[in-house]
């Protein structure tokens, strides 16, 4: 792109409806925000568990401040690695049920590291069409040959294990898929993964802390093995940044010794590790987070389906509603705004064309008066 024809480009955004800017929140992450110094209560973060902004990791953050300073000032490997990160890395991998877990500074960055560590040239990586993003692009930076199956198509894709020949096979999938909130089958996924001598590589960006009582879905589906590697993010659920990979003790030396964006990054700040102990604690003590979360689902599930509305099989705080068109979309989430409410419109390419969408993402920190309301406006919103 060259910077004159920047302007004509994002015109184009304009007119399709996909020209996007960014919200500046004015108060924590919460179920209420103010934006623009106007109030509205928020069904936009994927802060399920409502630890954000909990006093707990505040505190824990605070202390880890004043203990390990701000910065970690180099790279794992070469100076950035604390006690507080081996502490954290313990617990995870304590808690996951794992021999070993390794922590990035971004799910994006992990699995980049995972991906281009375990594949290249001559190697083959078979990846579900609705795989987030940064799944995608660590498969095309790899060099692998990349191969996509139809969402949720165990069949489609044991055609592409079978016919792809490749020295080294890994299926990448997303244990909850981000934009509609459905999951993967695990299960079968691992016995197809052990048939073709492939690794099973999980993405539970959405389902660390909320499913299998907050150990992630490889827990609650009682999956194990040298093949599978898990990893979650730490960003969503957890209320705090970064990700971790959870696998073998070898794996992850492997991972320390081979991954560039583990190895060529500056370490995530030491006090962030300390907010994720913190966290861990409160995702394994107050399960009542998780009870309320299943709760609101069946409210909003109960209440939109009594009106219609195309939802997607999703038992988890990822509750779109399938509206179609770009700008009918941006219409409703427009509507709802005006009524103090804040529900993105989801649009291509992040997901499929004509399948544009509001994303309602619930938060243990709503109150059901704040799920009711919403529920009223989105239903008066379509009607009227
Ligand atoms: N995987 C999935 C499924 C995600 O939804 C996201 C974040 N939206 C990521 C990975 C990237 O994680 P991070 O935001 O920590 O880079």
């Amino acid at each position: 792109m060259r910077a004159q024809d920047i302007p004509g480009a994002l015109l184009e955004l304009q007119q399709q409806h996909q020209f996007r800017q960014r919200h500046i929140l004015e108060t924590p992450q919460s179920s209420q925000v103010v934006i623009a110094g106007k109030s509205y209560v928020a069904f936009a973060s994927n802060d399920y568990l409502g630890l954000a902004n909990h006093p707990a990791l505040i505190e824990a953050t605070q202390q880890a401040l004043s203990r390990w300073g701000v910065g970690g000032g180099a790279s794992h490997l070469v100076a950035g690695h604390f006690a507080v990160h081996e502490q954290a890395e313990q617990a995870l991998a304590r808690y996951c049920g794992c021999e070993a877990a390794l922590l990035f500074s971004s799910g994006y960055a992990a699995n980049q590291a995972v991906i281009t560590s375990l594949v290249g040239r001559g190697d083959a990586v078979f990846a579900d069409k609705l795989n987030h993003a940064s799944l995608n692009d660590a498969c095309l930076l790899s060099r692998a040959s990349f191969r996509r199956f139809r969402h949720n198509d165990l069949q489609h894709l044991e055609e592409l294990l079978a016919s792809t020949p490749a020295r080294t096979r890994l299926i990448a999938v997303d244990a909850v898929y981000s934009m509609d909130g459905d999951e993967a089958p695990l299960k079968e996924l691992l016995q197809l993964a052990d048939k073709y001598d492939a690794w099973l590589y999980i993405d539970d960006a959405h389902g660390f802390g909320i499913l299998g009582d907050g150990r992630g879905s490889a827990a609650e589906n009682r999956l194990q093995g040298e093949r599978l590697i898990y990893m979650a993010t730490l960003g969503k659920a957890a209320g705090v940044a970064g990700a971790f990979v959870a696998a073998s003790q070898q794996l992850v030396q492997w991972l320390v010794n081979s991954a560039r964006s583990y190895i060529f990054t500056t370490a995530q700040p030491p006090a962030l590790a300390a907010a994720v102990l913190a966290s861990l604690q409160l995702i394994a003590g107050e399960p009542w987070r998780r009870t309320r979360l299943q709760q609101y689902v069946r409210s909003v599930r109960e209440r939109l389906a009594d009106v219609n509305f195309q939802l997607m099989p999703s038992r988890t705080p990822i509750q779109p509603i399938i509206i179609g068109r770009n700008e009918q979309a941006m219409l409703l989430a427009a509507r709802l705004k005006e009524r103090g409410y804040w529900v993105p419109a989801i649009r291509p390419p992040t997901v499929p064309e004509g399948t544009a969408r509001l994303r309602i993402t619930l938060t243990a920190a709503h109150t059901q008066d704040q799920l009711e309301g919403l529920l009223d406006c989105v239903v008066a919103a379509t009607q009227s």
